[in-house]
């Protein structure tokens, strides 16, 4: 008889007891009969572990949904889940009309994503599994955020290893193109349809406000994007310099100067490497200095690449300080370890002949939950540096 339960090794049941919601392929020792969908999960001694995602076709085969065997996985199952992981996010109501609902793992919801722009929500399906609830999720979704339109920017690589299709396409309502939001006061256009990740980086919003906070003399935001952290910077900083590579990006950085009313903020299409260089080499000085990068290191076999090139905009960025000038530096490359990216920092110091005085460590806010023994839950690092000498 075909079981539609996952039968998983001594090494796979011990994942989930140390708080790690994958089982790998290579830890099935039965796979369930079933297509992809919520599976009941035993022990090769047929005690039930509980229920799972079960995508056959990607290497991480079960997800860890709950582990209560006799959970019943369905629409009203998703609704309390989704209204516990909207409820986390509380505390930001009236800070922000945009933020992460739903951090995947993060939030006990794997591989789901779900980022919330104003009234209107952007989605991302990452297994074969949570896709088979498409339409539990979507329910739930609307009616717990009352939510205008919804898209799925289902375009990104991971679905292609779980055997599903790269697409963008609405839930519900129509989403436009261009959303306002406003972050502690700060308003910015996200682009929910073609933007970098689901249409804005949500997760630097609280980093954002701390460098706004001390900001100060001549800024410079590189990697700037959209303008998010020179927008902040231009509070307080007399003149803002945002550097980016991308011109499209530069163009939305300056429809958002406008919106916000700055005209303190200078826009430089530039390589940021050559930039850096550029600046050190005429001797120039800046006060405030942002590094928000994207990721250097896309997988471990780059990693040691990266770390170069990091430390090489990071003591670029030092020597440019002027006397008591601060640095705020970020790295999002999962593959670089926290302690990595300090260590990195601190050679970059020591090259840099400047004393650089540590002022805060940062990591992710509060709606994208860094769960400890889920390192994959976590990737967004950043420092506070001041030069004070
Ligand atoms: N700081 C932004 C996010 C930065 S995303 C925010 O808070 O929203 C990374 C940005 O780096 C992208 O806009 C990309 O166009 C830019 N970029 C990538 N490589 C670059 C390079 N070598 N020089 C300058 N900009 C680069």
């Amino acid at each position: 008889m075909k079981e539609s339960h996952a039968v998983v090794s001594a090494r796979g049941a011990r994942r989930w007891q140390t708080g790690h919601p994958w089982i790998f392929r290579s830890d099935i020792v039965k796979p369930p009969a079933a297509p992809p969908g919520a599976v009941l999960t035993r022990d090769q001694q047929g005690r039930a572990l509980g229920w799972a995602l079960w995508s056959p076709a990607s290497e991480i085969s079960l997800r860890l949904l709950d582990r209560d065997p006799d959970a019943v996985i369905d629409g009203r199952w998703w609704h309390a889940q989704l209204q516990s992981a909207i409820a986390r996010r509380l505390p930001l109501a009236g800070l922000t009309d945009s933020c992460r609902l739903v951090h995947g793992e993060g939030d006990g919801l794997p591989s789901l994503v779900v980022d919330r722009f104003d009234r209107w929500l952007v989605a991302q399906f990452l297994s074969a599994g949570v896709e088979a609830f498409r339409e539990e999720i979507v329910e739930a979704l609307h009616a717990l955020t009352g939510a205008e339109g919804a898209l799925a920017r289902n375009d990104v690589s991971v679905r292609t290893r779980e055997g599903l299709e790269r697409t963008v396409e609405p839930l519900w309502g129509e989403v436009p193109q261009e959303v306002e939001v406003n972050e502690h006061g700060v308003r910015y256009f996200a682009a929910p349809h073609t933007g970098q990740k689901t249409g804005a980086f949500l997760d630097q919003r609280e980093n954002r406000v701390l460098v706004g906070s001390v900001a100060r003399g001549r800024a410079l935001d590189v990697f700037s994007y959209h303008g998010s952290f020179a927008l902040h910077l231009a509070q307080r900083a007399e003149t803002v310099t945002a550097v980016d590579s991308s011109g499209p990006a530069l163009a939305r950085a300056s429809e958002n100067a406008v919106l916000n009313g700055r005209q303190n903020i200078t826009l430089v299409e530039a390589d940021a490497f050559d930039f850096l260089r550029a600046r050190e080499a005429e001797g120039a000085r800046y006060d405030t200095i942002v590094l928000d990068p994207p990721a250097f290191a896309k997988n471990k076999a780059s990693l040691e690449g990266a770390v170069r090139g990091y430390k090489d905009i990071n003591f670029r960025a030092m020597r440019l300080l002027a006397p008591g000038g601060l640095l705020y530096t970020a790295s999002c490359s999962y593959h670089l370890s926290k302690t990595r990216f300090l260590d990195m920092l601190q050679d970059a110091a020591a090259d840099s002949g400047r004393r650089m005085v540590l002022r805060a460590i940062t990591g992710q806010p509060l709606d994208h939950p860094e769960v400890m023994t889920v390192p994959e839950t976590g990737y967004l690092k950043g420092a506070l540096l001041e030069a004070s000498d």
